[in-house]
């Protein structure tokens, strides 16, 4: 007889052993405290800062965007009671993704669930549909590319980080006439390293390729009117397809995808994870909308992010933290070996109030393990300097007791 409780257990005894099991912390969301949440430990409520959320900009507790929410949701209730072919199709639907393809300047916009959703399905669908088609991904893509460009059953080649000799290389070698869709971040989550935007959009042309770039963690943060990296780098028109979250800087829920009316038509008519699911709720939609007109109108909450972060890496320098250069928001930090990354979190957290997340295999290589550091247009400089302080303790001060220990 198989034995299947058996076989989990094995398996997550495995992680635990090699340090990769998830723990997740409970916490108290605070809308008028974020950055700060609470949380309990033996019976006591405790308070921390977060340095590791995604809603950069603190729309998620932004009194506009939670009005429109509201609402919303007592003129339209909960949820939207049906799937977009079936009665889920409301005004708030069409209403953001038109705000979506104007904001992007591109002829058409489909929301979804996630962003997640809207990568896999969106890669599942051209490579499902595309006959021959063939996925050239850098390798540091997310987890939703990589399952999406799996899930398609097309053929797919990977390109090393960023290498545009290699992405070439990959290019040069398919035939002429096979249909070749290029994917890649314009900010890459784990590392914060920036895409060369306009340099793949060269090639892509060159070789008759199409673009597909996830701007999740570049959306409400660069450009103009804060559309992501495409658009501070003028490339908005030149790539094909751009993805995007709801969720992140936007503060609210749900992901997209923007391009052509024809592939968005395409995506739309055969996509089964745009079809086959309950639409977001109405009032979720609206929010998000909300959301982005706020943040189209208003760029100082962005400016206020990057001016922090720069601040942020003059203290760590001060401190002797290193990190790894990039020109992004996202400041990373490393600490080799699972086990040293888990324990310097709960000792930062429990210390000294300091809320990071370690950085463990699968998410990025054995060995790569660390933290990411997210200040948000929330964060003040008190809480920066508090961050430092605390990261210089255990990071810096304690190495050397130890060295002079030994
Ligand atoms: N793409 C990237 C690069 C991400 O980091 C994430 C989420 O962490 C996603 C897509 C998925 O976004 P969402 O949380 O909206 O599903």
């Amino acid at each position: 007889m198989v034995d299947y409780q058996k076989l989990m257990e094995d398996k997550l005894d495995q992680l635990k052993t090699d340090g990769s099991y998830r723990y997740f912390l409970q916490v108290h969301k605070s809308a008028r405290h974020f950055p700060v949440f609470y949380y309990e430990k033996d019976g006591v409520t405790k308070r921390a800062v977060n340095y590791c959320s995604n809603d950069y900009l603190g729309m998620s507790v932004d009194e506009d965007v939670i009005g429109k929410l509201s609402f919303v949701l007592h003129h339209s209730g909960t949820g939207s009671g049906g799937t977009r072919n079936i009665s889920g199709t409301t005004s708030q639907h069409k209403s953001l993704e038109q705000t979506i393809a104007d904001w992007y300047t591109k002829e058409a916009a489909l929301v979804f669930g996630s962003a997640y959703m809207a990568n896999l399905t969106a890669l599942q669908t051209l490579g499902r549909q595309l006959s021959n088609a063939v996925f050239i991904s850098d390798e540091e893509n997310h987890a939703s590319i990589i399952e999406g460009i799996k899930s398609s059953g097309g053929q797919k080649r990977i390109f090393r980080h960023n290498d545009l000799i290699h992405l070439e290389e990959i290019l040069a070698s398919l035939p002429v006439s096979q249909p070749k869709i290029i994917v890649f971040e314009s900010v890459y989550s784990m590392t914060g390293t920036i895409a060369p935007i306009r340099e793949i959009v060269a090639l892509a042309k060159k070789y008759h390729a199409l673009t597909y770039v996830d701007e999740v963690h570049g959306v409400g943060l660069y450009g103009k009117t804060g559309s992501g990296v495409c658009e501070q780098e003028n490339m908005v028109t030149d790539v094909d397809l751009i993805n995007g979250t709801l969720a992140k800087s936007i503060g609210v829920l749900g992901g997209f995808v923007t391009g052509s009316a024809v592939f968005m038509d395409f995506i739309r008519s055969f996509g089964s994870g745009f079809i086959f699911t309950t639409s977001l709720p109405p009032a979720i939609c609206a929010a998000a909308e909300k959301s982005i007109q706020l943040i189209q109108g208003d760029p100082s909450p962005r400016t206020l992010v990057s001016g922090s972060v720069s601040y942020l890496r003059r203290l760590l320098d001060d401190a002797g933290i290193a990190y790894l250069e990039n020109r992004s928001h996202i400041t990373r930090i490393m600490v080799s070996g699972a086990e040293k990354c888990r324990s310097l979190a709960n000792q930062l957290l429990e210390g000294h109030g300091i809320y990071v997340q370690p950085l463990n295999h699968p998410t990025v290589q054995v060995g790569e393990e660390g933290f990411r550091l997210i200040i948000t247009a929330r964060h003040t400089r008190q809480h920066i300097n508090e961050l430092v302080i605390g990261l210089k303790k255990l990071l810096v001060e304690a190495d050397s007791n130890h060295l002079q220990e030994q």
